[in-house]
């Protein structure tokens, strides 16, 4: 529909290069300092709700921020120091400034032996502790003697912060885009789905459309529940939603479906894909992932699948230093942002039509319908689009519809259509 042009896909590169070195987690600046950053590119209202708020069966957990912490060795030099890499400390570790033995020392370093030089990713949200990520190389380096531990971390009373950016369509039917943003220096798993969204955000912006769409810029699971639990009044105007993760990678295409499972999110993108041509999946839904995993929830029921290039825990990056700005592949990004265009575009247009000359087919050649494709060498296919739209226009059969039983593009179902329309042969129900 709209291709992405090399100006804005640097645009998208300079927000995650921006947004790279920042220590979100699931509360925090880190997650301010974030949706501040993206508001210079879409207008998100900046959501704030309190440590304690019970949100299903759960609790807001206490805010969680950091301002430095290093490892010292018995010498006295810093071997593991914050301030160069975020993912040296384990996600919401509690304060400490102490000297520890190697041995207690290694029982809060977390590495990764099969790729010595990455630095892991971990999170502590739910059991306070502390702990420090390093390469493998690294820990294999130190020698008897004591450490020095310090992190100059507070774990308070405080907010919840998420964003939230409604683009208003010409229905209250909305379509829900989802992201997480409570990873720190990781670029696939995070970054690559807030830029992806706040491009989609602008281009809708441009377009005139049916749906209203809300964006959620949420911390994972935490985030939706509370948007859920805050908003479910709201919720039966969702009907249809993407949450988007890991679309930067230079994998092709996994759509996963939502618990429905043909929902019309689900066919859409299965339509967009096969249409496109190119290599991509198709997975069942299953109660393990991103936050489509409270989406669907059996008491939302949700038709919100997930959006991703190379799913989160196959690609060996995953959850790693390793998965950084060399990681992503500025085509990849262009080509998730156009093929989620492609899935909305399929919504926006996916009407049901009737046939206004059911009995017998109409006389296409002297409607000129005929001489209109002549000319054209795919003029075969664009009748059989037609003979098809106007058989299966009885009122129960949506574009969708018949594009999956005609086994032709949506596009060429959805051209007949309009041409069809604007010659009387056929209404929108
Ligand atoms: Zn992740």
């Amino acid at each position: 529909m709209i291709g992405t042009s090399n100006d804005s896909s640097q645009d998208l590169f300079g927000l995650m290069s921006r947004l790279y070195p920042l220590c979100r987690s699931i509360t925090g600046d880190g997650v301010r300092q974030t949706l501040k950053i993206l508001q210079e590119y879409i207008p998100i209202e900046i959501r704030e709700v309190a440590t304690g708020t019970q949100v299903f069966d759960w609790t807001v957990p206490k805010e969680w921020n950091i301002r430095d912490a290093y490892i010292k060795n018995p010498e006295g030099r810093k071997i593991v120091d914050f301030q160069a890499c975020n993912l040296h400390v384990v996600s919401y570790s509690a304060p400490i400034r102490k000297k520890v033995s190697l041995e207690i020392l290694k029982a809060h370093c977390f590495t990764l032996p099969q790729h010595p030089q990455w630095v892991p990713y971990r999170t502590s949200y739910y059991k306070e502790d502390w702990g420090f990520c390093l390469s493998h190389q690294q820990l294999q380096e130190l020698t008897d003697g004591d450490y020095e531990v310090f992190i100059d971390s507070s774990l308070k009373e405080g907010h919840l912060t998420y964003g939230e950016c409604f683009l208003p369509g010409s229905t209250d039917d909305e379509i829900l885009i989802s992201v997480h943003v409570c990873h720190p220096s990781l670029a696939n798993d995070n970054l690559s789905s807030m830029a992806v969204a706040s491009s989609l955000y602008q281009q809708l912006s441009r377009l005139s459309l049916r749906y209203s769409y809300r964006f959620l810029f949420i911390p994972g699971t935490i985030g939706s529940i509370t948007w859920l639990s805050q908003n479910e009044s709201r919720v039966s105007r969702i009907r249809h939603g993407l949450v988007l993760a890991c679309v930067g990678d230079a994998g092709s295409i996994t759509y996963k479906r939502s618990r429905r499972g043909n929902a019309e999110i689900d066919r859409a993108a299965a339509q967009v894909l096969r249409d496109s041509g190119a290599e991509h999946r198709l997975t069942d839904f299953s109660p393990y992932g991103y936050d489509e995993r409270q989406f669907c929830s059996p008491g939302f029921d949700l038709a919100v699948g997930c959006f991703m290039r190379t799913p989160h825990g196959t690609f060996p990056e995953y959850h790693t230093s390793a998965d950084n700005l060399e990681f992503l592949r500025p085509e990849s990004i262009a080509d998730s942002i156009s093929k989620c265009m492609g899935i909305f575009q399929l919504l926006e247009q996916n009407k049901t039509y009737i046939n206004l000359n059911p009995k017998c087919e109409p006389q296409l050649g002297r409607r000129g319908l005929y001489s209109s494709i002549g000319g054209q060498t795919d003029g075969k296919i664009r009748e059989l689009a037609m003979l098809w739209v106007l058989n299966l226009s009885d009122g129960t059969h949506n574009l969708l519809d018949i594009a999956e039983k005609s086994h032709l593009d949506f596009g060429l179902i959805h051209d007949a259509a309009s041409n069809l329309s604007a010659h009387d042969l056929l209404k929108e129900v």
